[in-house]
């Protein structure tokens, strides 16, 4: 027998059509490259995003078609999401920092119908769309300006576009497995790869995300997406939004620390999301500053992992930090980390501990570790294995590929080595292209990094395994010096021990001006192996 509810299909128009009637005068604020600061609000972005979907409806894109966006975070490319996954296509993000020919690569992979662009971005597509092999429109994100107009043939304007759809068009009826947007994987470890979200996957992910052990946001939070609208939808943080009418405040291009301290100041931001790298700078930035950071009561972080240094420093500005785990394959949040009720009663320290790992699965995603011979592992917290995971809003089959990219028996492998405790705590103890084998023992990067950032005299740095003669790894630190410090290798060397087992520190530090970080803010691993890969030999240092 079934049951005999309604049943109302999981779609994205039916956010945005939420957010429009009951948090009509809910603000978004959004910095837009040009540095001037715009206030909308949900009921205008919904009836822009209905007219954007009618528009394009008009101009022959048809279902499942699709859209990229090139944008940072701001209203246009907020409307953008909205009108072209709730229109039934599919919104493709991509990653405005990717090399031109990569970008024409993407576009070409995902076989997208129309281009939206940023005006800042005009000189490279002007470049390459003769290489857009599939792409029919090319939408400036603004409004018209006859200059550019000249630059590509049939060149359109995002505002000039909207005025020819219907702000009163009704969402068309998708089904709620169709797909709604397109995600590349950042590719800090091996080639991008599309991951293609559902309708249904990213409701699921806006409902359980947020609940009161997840992302917990709420109708009185004004909410700081810094993670990129480029990168997994930044985390999910616009369907939050839209599903539990937060104030948003889209910070545009500019993503330093000072400017990101006077977004929060200035918008009285309670609660930002973004990579460790961001808020390693805005650190920096507050400790030279005046600010109290009065407004902002929680971060998530995720993306990388979190340095628990930072903990007892956002503490004293009375900043929580959530630390969540999640890849461009779990559309992102899988895990997240909050406390169980028993552990109200730990000291200030076993808390600051706990708040390290990168937390429980929420409900509707299951975890599991392998070793080397696929075998189950214990979840004891101490036994280490690859990481696979399966949910609602993991991915089944990269986007074009033949097969799916699961296991026989249909978990996904994360490419991270964990740990899980019985409580379902897990480490990422590393990634296992990035993981150091030295004499045929494992040694974690993070552990390693996590220490030397403890330093005072470092700001940010990263381990990789060296090329040596006798143990074929041996881990190296490059390490960025805290500002007015001199720090020099021995102090930091000396700094390891007591800490981790005297073969686990590493043979060298090498300080650096700034360490490369990718587009969405991590650092990248293959570049620091590619320059000191060789220290050690170079350096004769290989002997030990
Ligand atoms: P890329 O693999 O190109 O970086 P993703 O953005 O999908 O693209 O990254 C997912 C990976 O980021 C995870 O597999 C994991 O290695 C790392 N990661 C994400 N969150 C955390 C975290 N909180 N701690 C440690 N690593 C993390």
């Amino acid at each position: 027998m079934l049951g005999q509810m309604m049943e109302m299909p999981l779609t994205i128009g039916s956010l945005i059509e939420h957010a429009e009637r009951y948090h009509p005068k809910t603000e978004i604020i959004s910095v837009e490259t040009s540095g001037e600061r715009t206030t909308s609000n949900w009921k205008e972005v919904g009836q822009h995003a209905r007219m954007l979907a009618s528009a394009l409806g008009k101009l022959g894109i048809a279902n499942g078609d699709r859209c990229a966006t090139i944008a940072w975070n701001n209203r246009r490319h907020l409307e953008s999401y909205f009108g072209i996954s709730g229109g039934g296509m599919v919104c493709h993000t991509i990653n405005p920092r990717l090399a031109p020919e990569q970008l024409a690569f993407v576009a070409n992979d995902a076989q997208d119908k129309v281009l939206f662009f940023e005006q800042s971005f005009l000189p490279v597509i002007e470049k390459i769309h003769t290489l857009l092999e599939t792409v029919q429109y090319f939408v400036v994100m603004g409004p018209r300006d006859d200059a550019a107009a000249q630059s590509i043939p049939g060149l359109l304007f995002y505002d000039d576009l909207l005025e020819t759809g219907e702000a009163d068009a009704p969402w068309p009826d998708v089904d709620e497995r169709a797909a709604s947007s397109l995600c590349y994987t950042s590719g800090t470890t091996g080639d991008p790869k599309g991951v293609l979200y559902s309708h249904r996957s990213t409701l699921l992910h806006t409902l359980v995300g947020n609940q009161p052990d997840g992302i917990a946001l709420s109708a009185q939070d004004t909410v700081l997406p810094v993670v990129p609208m480029f990168h997994v939808n930044a985390w999910g943080v616009p369907y939050i939004a839209a599903a539990n009418g937060c104030k948003l405040v889209l910070p545009g291009p500019n993503l330093d620390g000072e400017s990101i301290l006077a977004l929060i100041d200035e918008t009285e931001t309670t609660m930002a999301l973004g990579v460790p790298t961001i808020w390693m700078n805005l650190l920096t930035a507050l400790e030279a500053s005046e600010s109290t950071l009065p407004s902002l009561k929680r971060t998530v972080v995720g993306g990388a992992p979190l340095p628990p240094s930072m903990i007892p420093k956002f503490a004293a500005y009375g900043v929580e930090l959530l630390h969540a785990w999640g890849m461009t394959e779990t559309s992102p949040v899988a895990t997240i980390n909050q406390f169980l009720q028993r552990h109200s009663a730990l000291s200030d320290s076993e808390k600051t501990d706990l708040r390290t790992n990168q937390g429980r699965p929420l409900f509707g995603v299951d975890l599991r570790l392998l070793d080397e011979n696929k075998q189950l592992l214990p979840h004891d917290g101490k036994t280490q294995g690859d990481l696979q995971v399966r949910g609602h809003w993991v991915v089944k089959r990269y986007f074009g590929k033949d097969s799916d990219a699961l296991t026989d028996d249909g978990w996904f492998d994360t490419g991270d080595v964990s740990t899980i405790d019985e409580d379902g705590y897990m480490v990422i103890r590393d990634r296992s292209k990035d993981i150091i084998k030295s004499g045929g023992e494992w040694i974690s990067t993070v552990e390693l990094e996590n220490i030397a950032i403890a330093h005072p005299h470092i700001v940010n740095a990263a381990a990789v395994a060296a090329r040596h003669e006798l143990w074929d790894e041996r881990p190296i630190v490059v390490a960025v010096k805290a500002p007015n410090t001199s720090p020099v290798e021995a102090d930091i060397l000396a700094f390891y021990k007591g800490k981790i087992q005297s073969w686990q520190i590493p043979d060298a530090v090498i300080f650096v001006d700034t360490l490369p970080i990718g587009a969405t803010g991590k650092v990248q691993k293959v570049e620091l192996r590619k320059q000191f890969g060789e220290h050690l030999i170079e350096k004769g240092k290989n002997n030990a």
